[in-house]
C-alpha cells in the first residue's frame, strides 16, 4: 500500500483552503459536507465561492497567505495554480505536521484525495496511490452502478438497532451472523425500499427468535481456492470467505486469494513442503475438528480443488467421524487453470480423446504408476507434483512406447502473475527444467495437445532446443 487509508472527522474543525476558482469550490463543498469550518485564502473569489462567502457559510480569511493562518487548522487544501504559493503553503503546513493536499501535485501533498462514492453514511474512498486517478474514477463509476442509491438508508436503519442488538447478542460472532441475516433477508429489502415500519417489525421478530435459538454449531467448508488467480474463485467460495470465522490454508493458496477473506477472520497456516512436512495431516484434521467444536465457521482453503490430490477425502472422513457438518466447494484444479493460461486444450478431436490426471509424488524415491496405460497414444497425461520425478516419468513413458518427440509442458505458478512455462519433449524436458530452476508448484502436461498451445508469452526460451 502506498498510502494509509483513513476517514477523518472534521466536524466543527477548521480547514484552510487556498484558491478561489472552480477546483477550490469543489473542495470547499466537500469539506462543508463533512461538517468542517472552512477558511479561504484567495486574491479574488468568484461564482459559487463568492456566494458561499456572501452567505457566511465560509470565511474569507485573506487575499494572500500568511503562516499565522495555519494556527488551529486541522487540514489544508491548496487549489491554486500559483506554483510558488503551492510550494510555500505545502512547506509551511508540513513543518507543522498538518495534513496538506495540493491539487494534482502529489509531490507537494502529505495526503491524497480519493475518488468518492457517497451513500452517506456509507462512504467509499478509492485511491490509486497517486498513480492513475483516471483508473480510480472508473472504478468509482463501477461501484456507483452496483450500489443501490438508498444504501445510506439501510445503514441508518441498522444504526437504530445497533445498541439493542449489542446488548441482546453479546458474542460478536452471533451479532455478525444476525446482521448478515438482516441484510440478506426481506428486512434489508424493506429498509432499502423505505418501509421502515415493516423492516423494524421484522427485525424485532428476528432478534427475538435468535435470542432463543441454541447457539449454532460450528461447521467446516472444504473450499477449493483454485490455482492462484483470485478471479478463478467460485462465487460460493468468495461468499464463504467473506463470512468465515477462521480460514485454515496451506502453501498452495495464493496471497491474492487469501486476501479475499474477511479482514478480521483468524488465519491459520498449516502449510507443508514436499520434504519438510510442517503440520502432519492428523494434526490438521484434529485442528479442524477442534475449531468446529468451538462453534466456529471454518473455511478450509485448499489449492485447486479439494478432491484432486488435496487429501480432502481424509479431512472429510475425519470430520464426519467426529460428527461435524462439512460441505465441499469445488475449485478449479491446477490442470484446468494451467491449461487455460498456456492455451493447451486438454482434449482435442484429432489429438487426444482422453485426459488423465496422475500424481508424480515420489514414494521412497520412486513413482508407482501404471505406465502402460499412461503411454497410450491420443491421450493427454497431466502430472501433479511431478517435477522431481521428471527423469523417471520421461524414461518410463518412452520405455512404454511414447515417442521421444512427444511434447511436454511444465507450468509453474500457473494463473498467477509469477507464471512461467517450459516447453520441450520427452527427450529434453528434464534438462530444460533443471536449467529453468523451477521451484514453485509446477504442473507437467504430456501429449500432442501441448504442441497446439497458442500462448507463448510466459514461456522460458532456451537459446537452442537442439541437442539440449
Ligand atoms: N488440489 C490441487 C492439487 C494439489 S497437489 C489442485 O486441484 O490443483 C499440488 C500440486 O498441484 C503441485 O505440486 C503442482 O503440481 C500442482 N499445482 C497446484 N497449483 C498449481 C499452480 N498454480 N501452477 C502449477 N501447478 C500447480
Amino acid at each position: 500500500m502506498q498510502t494509509f487509508p483513513l476517514f477523518l472527522n472534521l466536524q466543527g474543525r477548521r480547514a484552510l483552503v487556498v484558491g478561489g476558482g472552480e477546483p477550490a469550490a469543489r473542495k470547499v463543498e466537500l469539506l462543508l459536507s463533512a461538517g468542517a469550518q472552512v477558511s479561504l485564502i484567495a486574491a479574488t473569489v468568484e461564482g459559487e465561492i463568492a456566494q458561499l462567502i456572501g452567505e457566511a457559510r465560509i470565511s474569507w480569511a485573506g487575499r494572500s497567505f500568511d503562516e499565522a493562518e495555519l494556527e488551529g487548522v486541522s487540514l489544508v487544501i491548496v487549489a491554486t495554480e500559483d506554483e510558488a504559493l503551492q510550494a510555500r503553503v505545502s512547506q509551511a503546513a508540513q513543518l507543522r505536521c498538518l495534513p496538506v493536499n495540493v491539487v494534482d501535485r502529489p509531490a507537494l501533498s502529505s495526503f491524497i484525495m480519493p475518488a468518492i462514492v457517497d451513500r452517506a453514511p456509507i462512504t467509499i474512498a478509492i485511491s490509486s496511490g497517486g498513480t492513475a486517478p483516471a483508473l480510480a474514477r472508473r472504478i468509482r463509476a463501477e461501484i456507483e452502478r452496483s450500489l443501490p442509491a438508498a444504501l445510506g438508508r439501510l445503514a441508518r436503519f441498522a444504526e437504530i438497532f445497533r445498541e439493542q442488538v449489542r446488548r441482546t447478542l453479546v458474542v460478536p460472532r452471533a451479532r455478525r451472523r444476525f446482521w448478515d441475516r438482516v441484510f440478506e433477508s426481506r428486512i434489508g429489502e424493506l429498509a432499502l425500499a423505505g418501509d421502515e415500519i415493516g423492516a423494524r417489525r421484522e427485525l424485532i421478530r428476528l432478534l427475538d427468535g435468535v435470542r432463543h435459538e441454541t447457539p449454532q454449531a460450528g461447521m467446516v467448508h472444504l473450499v477449493g481456492a483454485g490455482p492462484g488467480d483470485p478471479d478463478l474463485l467460485t462465487l460460493k467460495a468468495h461468499r464463504l470467505l467473506q463470512r468465515a470465522d477462521v480460514v485454515v490454508y496451506d502453501r498452495l493458496v495464493s496471497a491474492e486469494v487469501l486476501a479475499m477473506a474477511r479482514r478480521d477472520a483468524e488465519r491459520v497456516y498449516v502449510g507443508k513442503r514436499r520434504a519438510n512436512h510442517c503440520v502432519p495431516q492428523d494434526e490438521i484434521n484434529d485442528r479442524l475438528v477442534a475449531l468446529a467444536r468451538a462453534g466456529k465457521s471454518v473455511v478450509r482453503l485448499k489449492g485447486g480443488d479439494p478432491f484432486v490430490f488435496g487429501r480432502g477425502g481424509e479431512e472429510v472422513e475425519a470430520l464426519v467421524e467426529a460428527g461435524i457438518a462439512v460441505e465441499v466447494v469445488p475449485g478449479i484444479t491446477a490442470a484446468l487453470g494451467c491449461a487455460a493460461t498456456a492455451g493447451i486444450p486438454l482434449t482435442h478431436r484429432d489429438h487426444a480423446q482422453a485426459c488423465v490426471f496422475v500424481t508424480g509424488h515420489l514414494k521412497n524415491g520412486s513413482v508407482d504408476l501404471d505406465w502402460q496405460t499412461l503411454a497410450r497414444p491420443r491421450q493427454t497425461v497431466v502430472i501433479y507434483m511431478g517435477v522431481n520425478a521428471l527423469s523417471m516419468i520421461s524414461s518410463q513413458l518412452v520405455a512404454h512406447g511414447l515417442p521421444l518427440s512427444t511434447p511436454v509442458a511444465l507450468i509453474e505458478n500457473g494463473t498467477t502473475d509469477r507464471e512461467r512455462r517450459v516447453v520441450g519433449t520427452l527427450s529434453n524436458i528434464e534438462r530444460q527444467a533443471n536449467k529453468a530452476g523451477l521451484d514453485g508448484p509446477t504442473l507437467c502436461v504430456v501429449g500432442e495437445v501441448v504442441g497446439l498451445a497458442h500462448s507463448r508469452d510466459r514461456e522460458i526460451r532456451f537459446e537452442s532446443r537442439v541437442g539440449l
